[in-house]
């Protein structure tokens, strides 16, 4: 029994791609889908192109909820391996619910648009995977079109995310000049036939000992090639060495160059991956033990609650990250916070196209289930004896805030219960303001702002005024130096619910404007 689940354990990729909107991350997760025979056509993991959402379109964001749902993970098998891409929705559907995802990963898939480098949101998450210290793959993507200087972006990757990088393959010309990938790994170059856009589309030459294609080609007469054999070269010479525990600890990202849309460089990038992409390895515990995903009894926790925006089903799904054991259909847990026995009859797995019933899943799988209110962001669930319960998750500095009163200032019950519970939940943030208490909620994307005002009126029944604040820097001081003194327009003073002051400033001068006032005080952030 322990062997077989060793074996399915150690099969398990489970990843999530992080990028900027529009560097193609769709279209890659298109592509490895097609891989493993998870979809038949590239055009079906987005059911929509989401494009700006005006707030009467709300309704129409609760419909294409269902296809969220059921992409926020998707599980196919590749090559003797089973693969859980876990989505992290970026767009307007930007918010905590993003980066928490990120906490149920063993690695992560960096997509970088070849002319626009490292952008906003790419370090964001990047940010993140870093500091669990989760292995992390670069793919520069769109070398179909110009694009930068291959080793402009590399400096670019190294400076701005201060993590060392090794180029796996090397892109021999681009744009309309792309001839192929000199593949520094596998010694191998692969042609670009753009005639051929299908799975086995690509020629791939082997290299001789010298690095070179042995013999005549027509791309050794091009100027192109001789280009990317210098660059290698130097890059083989004077830049960073290939180390897989380098790699494993997340202190060198692998960099593959391809193109998404013409499935060009795809495959070799997923069976590079798939190779050292990690297995689910050990959860560390609040009390400092690891948990081995090989363990007998179940364990997981829960990284995210999406809410059923249908009133007529009120029931919300809790996706959990598997850490050990198995899951059967109708096994009893308990949930760690509460210490309450709940039986997991009623649960989930995702595919790219269908929702099914999940019967069996191992550690390193995600499963949903379905909740009426038992579980919150963070919760331990666990089977037996086994008895554990997981560090908690970070919380995410936010950068979006608004002021929120109850509309009807008679119905004052049902909204402070309201705001508590969805708080607690870790649908939004908390901040009340220092003597008046006016409450300020704040969030990392606006989708949250909606969801929140949404479910305020439909779960219970308080209708909320919303008045925007902007964006600002929010920075923790230490309670010891507060002074209220210190607080300005520029600068507003509030209580976090944990009721530790911070401001909030206006822009980055106000902040620095701060620092330079009060130098010993000390500003800090979440992550
Ligand atoms: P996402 O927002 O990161 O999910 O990006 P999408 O996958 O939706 O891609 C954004 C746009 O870039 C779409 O129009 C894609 O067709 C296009 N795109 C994605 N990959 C490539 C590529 O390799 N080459 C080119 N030329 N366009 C691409």
């Amino acid at each position: 029994m322990e062997h077989y689940l060793e074996e399915e354990v150690e099969a398990r990729k489970t990843f999530a791609i992080i990028s900027h909107p529009d560097a193609g991350k769709t279209t890659i997760t298109e592509q490895l889908l097609l891989f493993g025979g998870a979809i038949r056509q590239a055009g079906t993991v987005k059911g929509k192109k989401s494009g700006k959402f005006a707030k009467s379109d709300w309704m129409e964001i609760e419909k294409q909820r269902g296809i969220s749902v059921t992409s926020s993970v998707m599980q196919f098998d590749y090559k003797g391996k089973r693969i859980n891409i876990l989505d992290t929705p970026g767009h307007e559907d930007f918010s905590e619910d993003t980066y928490r995802t990120l906490m149920a990963v063993d690695s992560a898939v960096m997509v970088i648009d070849s002319a626009k480098g490292i952008e906003p949101q790419t370090k964001k998450l990047f940010k993140v995977c870093r500091m669990r210290g989760i292995p992390i793959f670069t793919f520069i993507n769109k070398l179909d079109r110009d694009g930068r200087e291959p080793l402009d972006l590399l400096e670019e990757l190294e400076e701005v995310l201060e993590i060392d990088s090794y180029p796996m393959n090397w892109p021999i010309g681009m744009g309309k000049g792309l001839l192929g990938l000199y593949d520094n790994y596998n010694k191998t170059i692969e042609i670009h036939r753009p005639e051929v856009n299908g799975l086995n589309g690509q020629k791939v030459i082997p290299l001789n000992e010298a690095g070179e294609i042995e013999g005549e080609h027509p791309i050794k007469q091009s100027s192109l090639y001789t280009q990317a054999l210098d660059d290698v070269e130097l890059l083989n010479e004077a830049g960073n060495e290939f180390s897989e525990e380098k790699i494993a600890s997340g202190e060198l990202t692998p960099v593959f160059f391809g193109s998404a849309l013409t499935n060009f460089g795809v495959e070799t990038f997923l069976n590079t991956f798939i190779n050292f992409a990690p297995s689910p390895t050990a959860h560390m515990t609040t009390d400092n033990k690891k948990v081995e995903p090989t363990a007998d009894e179940f364990s997981g926790f829960i990284f995210k609650i999406q809410a059923n925006m249908n009133p007529a089903h009120r029931d919300r799904i809790a996706f959990v990250r598997i850490c050990s054991g198995v899951f059967d259909r109708g096994i009893d847990v308990t949930l760690a916070r509460t210490n309450k026995k709940i039986k997991l009859s009623n649960s989930t797995q995702f595919m790219a196209e269908t929702r099914e019933v999940v019967q069996h899943a191992v550690a390193g799988d995600i499963i949903g289930l379905y909740d009426t209110g038992n579980f919150q962001i963070g919760d331990t669930i666990f089977e037996g004896k086994l008895n554990v319960e997981y560090e908690k998750l970070p919380q995410f500095t936010p950068e979006m805030f608004m002021k929120v009163q109850a509309k009807n200032v008679m119905k004052q019950k049902s909204f402070h219960k309201g705001v508590q519970q969805l708080v607690q939940e870790g649908a939004i943030q908390l901040y009340k303001t220092f003597h008046t208490e006016d409450y300020i909620v704040g969030a990392v994307g606006q989708l949250q702002f909606e969801v929140f005002q949404y479910r305020m009126l439909n779960e219970y029944n308080s209708e909320i005024i919303m008045t925007p604040m902007g964006s600002k820097i929010a920075r923790w001081i230490k309670p010891e130096d507060l002074d209220e003194n210190m607080s300005s327009s520029r600068n507003l003073l509030v209580r976090d619910r944990f009721d530790n002051p911070l401001f909030l400033f206006e822009n980055q001068f106000a902040m620095r404007w701060f620092a330079d006032k009060y130098p010993n005080v000390e500003l800090t952030s979440l992550l």
